[in-house]
């Protein structure tokens, strides 16, 4: 067809880039509409196993190359993106669980996941139960002939226990039933969670992949292929694909992440051992110190820490004390999530996210981001003094 009008020539070009191009960045490849060679090859494409593309939303180069970078670092070999931390956790729980199953929980799981495990069991006829973190293989005296999945997080949100993951894993193999750990702390880089036993290993990318505090994104890992199935199954019904854009900016991310994560890891152990010396403080509630509990499975199962802890105030200072504390801090930000290159700290009321919470004292979560831990404990030095 040689004659066309200008409003389709706008549209429709006959000019073809030549082909050869390389460099290091890989492509961004922004798609909704992916084009078939013809009938046939529409007909035979697969997205199940990635062996053809067929919607933008099934993922595109960018979003395969992303997964197959994600799923090295942990020692798998399937990982499925999700637009968010949480909404990989949602993919999880819709691929596993259906009404009349039961589902396990710990106490400490990140909240929203929490919130979702109680909203499946009043609206869609699952059972949510929360279990103590550290009831280790004792876990196998809850786990029940409809339990069909089983979460870990390593440590728990907020309260930082470490689970002793190999016997817990260990007591649901026995019984056949799925785990999936949350292993965002670690990036996969403290802890590798197929080695600890994990059979499906999530990752909010928000946090270290990304490492810009500029994005969200999650990963769902696993090594088995009929996991994984399972998975996509989900990710297809839900429709959780990921821009390419912000694909591409975790990619960017992946090079620097270890030795950011080393950073974060050196800067928060000084910070933390700073506050260990400080009458102010009762409890340090970082894995790789002994107040922490798990402290004993963080040194056997684990080769680094984040950047991420909290501390216990001693119980004589107020929670207004505690808020001027906070609102005193110059270089931390008041604010959810971690894992970019700014310091963040949060209060947090236990009571209201915990059932079994026996600890006195106000609980303040530190994100020690890349600045000098020197000037961070200055910070926390002035801020102190004004409690
Ligand atoms: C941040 C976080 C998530 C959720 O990630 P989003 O991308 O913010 O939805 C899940 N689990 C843990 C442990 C997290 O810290």
């Amino acid at each position: 067809m040689n004659k066309k009008t200008i409003q389709t020539s706008l549209i429709h070009s006959d000019y073809e880039a030549p082909g050869g191009f390389d460099a290091f960045p890989p492509g961004i490849h922004r798609a909704s509409t992916v084009l078939f060679e013809n009938v046939a090859a529409m007909r035979a494409g697969q997205w199940k196993d990635k062996s053809a593309y067929t919607y933008g939303l099934h993922g595109t180069p960018t979003t395969f190359t992303l997964e197959a970078r994600l799923a090295g670092i942990e020692g798998g070999s399937h990982c499925l993106l999700a637009p968010s931390g949480l909404s990989a956790i949602a993919m999880i729980n819709f691929a596993f669980l259906a009404s009349g199953d039961d589902v396990l929980l710990p106490e400490n799981v990140y909240n929203p996941n929490r919130e979702l495990g109680r909203w499946l069991s009043q609206d869609f006829g699952v059972t949510a139960r929360f279990y103590d973190p550290m009831i280790g293989a004792g876990i196998a005296a809850l786990i029940q002939p409809n339990t069909r999945l089983i979460w870990t997080e390593a440590p728990g949100s907020v309260s930082m226990e470490v689970p002793d993951l190999p016997a817990i894993c260990g007591a649901a193999k026995e019984k056949g039933v799925p785990v999936a750990l949350d292993n965002t702390w670690s990036a996969g880089l403290a802890l590798r969670g197929f080695d600890a036993g994990a059979d499906i290993v999530m990752h909010a990318l928000t946090k270290y992949q990304s490492g810009g505090a500029d994005l969200l994104m999650g990963a769902v890992i696993t090594r088995e292929r009929a996991l994984n199935e399972r998975l996509a199954q989900a990710h297809m019904r839900l429709g959780l694909g990921v821009g390419a854009d912000d694909a591409y900016l975790v990619m960017r991310g992946l090079p620097t992440m270890k030795l950011r994560f080393e950073a974060h890891d050196l800067g928060a152990r000084k910070v933390a051992a700073w506050l260990k010396g400080r009458p102010e403080i009762a409890k340090v509630l970082h894995p790789a110190f002994e107040d922490c509990p798990g402290h004993a499975h963080w040194k056997r199962d684990f080769s680094g820490a984040g950047g991420l802890f909290s501390v216990l105030f001693d119980p004589r200072h107020t929670e207004d004390q505690t808020d001027r504390f906070v609102d005193s801090l110059e270089l931390f930000g008041l604010g959810y999530s971690w894992g970019g290159p700014n310091s963040l700290v949060m209060p947090y009321r236990m009571g209201a996210i915990r059932s079994r919470w026996m600890e006195e004292g106000v609980l303040v979560r530190f994100n020690i981001g890349l600045e000098s831990p020197d000037d961070l404990i200055a910070d926390i030095e002035q801020a102190i003094a004004r409690l």
